[in-house]
């Protein structure tokens, strides 16, 4: 979406094709999200929602049309594919340390796995935040695996911390929205801020 947002300054139209319905919705929630695609369609940002991309055309070894799932075909010169991240922890997986059905590394609010001694932290696991009923959630920021890691040292020192959610910002057109990033589905305020404050 930074990109996007970044494109349309430079390219004639910037078109965003994505699997769900609203962008953001996982992460920031439908209402979030709605309010980040509102501002983006004020910004000539183009969105083809819950669709997929299934082919690129190229002509002389240049990209001339990307072909949707909906049948729609858009004209575009410059495709960025940016489809998420899945963790690479596949080689754990005889290791007696527990992953869910996604890979991510369950741990507890000490950041330790279910194997005594061993802590993980960052973008692979899932962990309890308090703000949210301890449900586990994955933020994959780098904030959050920056504090993560004293939790990680404190934990494993037998103290009790508690991981407080992530602060977010993304800068768009001369503004910077901020917010909370609290995992999948929530929906947290994401004011708009004007730039040069944060
Ligand atoms: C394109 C992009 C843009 C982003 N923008 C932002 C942003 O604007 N703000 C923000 O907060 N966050 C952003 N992030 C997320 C941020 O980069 C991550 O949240 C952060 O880097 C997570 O840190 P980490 O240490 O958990 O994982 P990583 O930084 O991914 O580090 C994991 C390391 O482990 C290594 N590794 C993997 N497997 C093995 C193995 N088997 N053995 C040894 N080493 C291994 C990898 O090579 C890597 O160096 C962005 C991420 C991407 C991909």
């Amino acid at each position: 979406m930074e990109v996007a947002a970044y494109l349309t300054e430079k390219a004639h139209s910037v078109s965003v094709v994505e699997l769900e319905e609203t962008p953001f919705r996982r992460f920031l929630g439908e209402r979030v999200g709605r309010a980040l695609m509102k501002m983006f369609e004020n910004n000539r940002v183009k969105f083809y929602m819950q669709t997929e991309v299934l082919e690129l055309r190229a002509q002389e070894g240049k990209l001339k049309e990307v072909v949707l799932k909906s049948s729609k075909v858009v004209r575009a010169d410059v495709c960025v594919v940016g489809i998420g991240a899945v963790p690479a922890t596949g080689f754990l997986r005889q290791s007696g340390i527990g992953l869910d059905s996604r890979g991510f590394i369950p741990v507890n609010k000490m950041m330790q796995t279910n194997v005594p001694g061993v802590f993980a932290a960052g973008d692979a696991v899932t962990f309890p935040l308090a703000w949210r009923n301890n449900r586990k959630v994955n933020i994959p920021h780098w904030q959050m695996a920056h504090a993560q890691g004293p939790v990680t040292c404190l934990g494993s020192q037998g103290k009790d911390p508690e991981l407080a959610c992530s602060r977010l910002r993304q800068a768009c057109w001369g503004t910077r929205a901020r917010g909370q990033a609290l995992g999948a589905g929530a929906n947290r305020q994401f004011p708009r801020v004007p730039q040069g404050r944060t």
